[in-house]
């Protein structure tokens, strides 16, 4: 086994008490066959250092690493989903396995997908398709580029099943993830509180969450939500800023530090389409693309009503007032980022913003081009009047780093569009040739490098 020296193993969730989890066991996979494992994530919290068969043990049979938890907790959470509340979730495929604190200095959880039914699974198998893990993987590492808070994937292992999936070819390959993430508080973790009304769990879950999440050492709620807020509108500027669809901003998938998880029908918008919508299901748009901020600022409505319970409503209505102003700086800041140019003040950045998202509304051109074209260079093929505009607004500004890199090459933009997931999932289906996922990571790495 590594060494307890590599990594920095913590218990803090135990202090939550038995009231937050079920203890459970992972399922016994026919096959364990590693086909990912996050290195560079791994490098962060001291696990790097495992060889294969130790990362097996550990992330396909779930032998607990020393130090941490001595066994999986499935954890206890209700949910607004699609604005109907359900007190029957909770982690019904998943569970935290380990914590351990990163090079940062954070609490990290890995937490699971597909790793077995718990008491939480109604009517689930509680497992995941190899599929959906590829796509996972793909999301997470496309958002981390894209300097979106999110989740890492870690690792993807084979098991060997055959699971019955009705929106796909049946049957298809089962596989399990490992997330490692910054928590996983969900808003829906608060609401199960409210719902049962347990005045001293919630004060518990606001210190610990202040404590271990923010390095406040306090207890009070409305200084818990003004963080939440402001990390939460941050999230929802850089999934705009990325041109990304979560798909499902449910108030159990919204994570209380502003880290972004739970990757199910994402999409990427191939142009800036407000209404364009990624789960097929949300016939009513609810998260289409341009109303992911109100759906986001909706969760955490739900999470200062939960507050409720042990606070006063005014000053959680005046910290929830903080977000759309939270909001307007962060889409700035974020779409700036993007565009790989430093900031100049207050009033130009506001008309450079506001140009450029008229210039995204206007073109057909896909939004990775866009941010490429926009600055300096020769005119792009889908050259119409919002471009002289944009290259005005942008005239004064300076690259954040000199554009050398091989990602500002022309042909280099990257984006990670529903027919190149298709494209390369096809191979691993059909031959299990695993080269266009290793091309396609290889390559957002090195976007990522570029705008870093
Ligand atoms: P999600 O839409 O992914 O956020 O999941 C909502 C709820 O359904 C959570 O409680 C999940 O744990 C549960 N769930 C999703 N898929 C499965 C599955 N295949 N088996 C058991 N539970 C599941
Ligand atoms: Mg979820
Ligand atoms: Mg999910």
């Amino acid at each position: 086994p590594v060494s307890p020296q590599a990594y920095r193993p913590e218990t803090a969730i135990l202090t939550l008490g038995p009231a937050f989890y079920d203890p459970v066991e992972a399922a016994n996979f026919p096959q364990t066959i590693l086909r990912f494992r996050n290195d560079r994530a791994a490098a962060e919290v001291g696990l790097d250092g495992l060889d294969d068969a130790e990362w097996i043990a550990h992330f396909g049979r779930f032998t607990p690493l020393a130090g941490t938890l001595p066994q999986p907790l499935a954890l206890r959470y209700h949910g607004h989903q699609f604005r109907s509340y359900n007190p029957d979730i909770g982690d019904g495929r998943g569970f935290t396995f380990a914590q351990m604190r990163d090079d940062r200095g954070r609490l990290i959880d890995l937490g699971t997908k597909g790793s077995g039914q718990t008491p939480y699974s109604r009517f689930g198998d509680g497992r995941l398709t190899l599929k959906g893990g590829v796509r996972e993987i793909l999301a997470t590492e496309m958002l981390e580029a894209l300097n979106v808070p999110t989740s890492r994937t870690l690792s993807l292992i084979e098991t060997g099943e055959a699971l019955e999936r009705g929106d796909e070819p049946s049957p298809t390959r089962g596989a399990v993830l490992v997330r490692q993430s910054h928590s996983h508080v969900r808003i829906g973790t608060f609401q199960r509180l409210a719902y049962e009304r347990d005045e001293e769990a919630m004060r518990r879950l606001v210190r610990y969450v202040l404590t271990n999440l923010y390095g406040e050492d306090g207890d009070d709620p409305v200084r818990l939500l003004t963080l939440v807020v402001e990390r939460t509108a941050t999230l929802a500027s850089r999934y705009m800023a990325a041109g990304f669809v979560h798909g499902v901003l449910n108030s159990d998938n919204i994570n209380v530090t502003g880290e972004s998880f739970d990757y199910g029908p994402w999409r990427f918008a191939p142009t800036w389409d407000p209404q364009f919508t990624a789960a097929y299901f949300d016939h009513a748009g609810l998260y289409a693309f341009a109303r992911q901020p109100e759906a986001i600022h909706w969760d955490v409505m739900q999470l200062a009503a939960s507050l409720r319970l042990i606070a006063e409503s005014d000053p959680l209505i005046a910290a929830l007032q903080g977000f759309a102003e939270r909001y307007q700086v962060a889409i700035r800041e974020a779409l700036l980022w993007r565009l790989g140019v430093r900031p100049r003040g207050e009033t130009e950045d506001r008309t450079l913003v506001q140009t450029l998202e008229r210039t995204l509304r206007a073109t057909d051109a896909g939004i990775d081009r866009v941010f490429f074209d926009a600055f300096g260079g020769p005119l792009p093929d889908h050259y119409d009047d919002a471009w002289n505009d944009l290259r005005a607004a942008l005239r004064g500004y300076i690259p954040r780093k000199p554009r050398t890199h091989p990602y500002w090459h022309r042909e280099a933009p990257c984006s990670m569009l529903i027919d190149e997931v298709e494209a390369i999932w096809a191979p691993i289906d059909a031959a299990d040739d695993w080269s266009a996922l290793n091309a396609k990571i290889a390559a957002i790495r090195v976007m990522g490098e570029a705008l870093a």
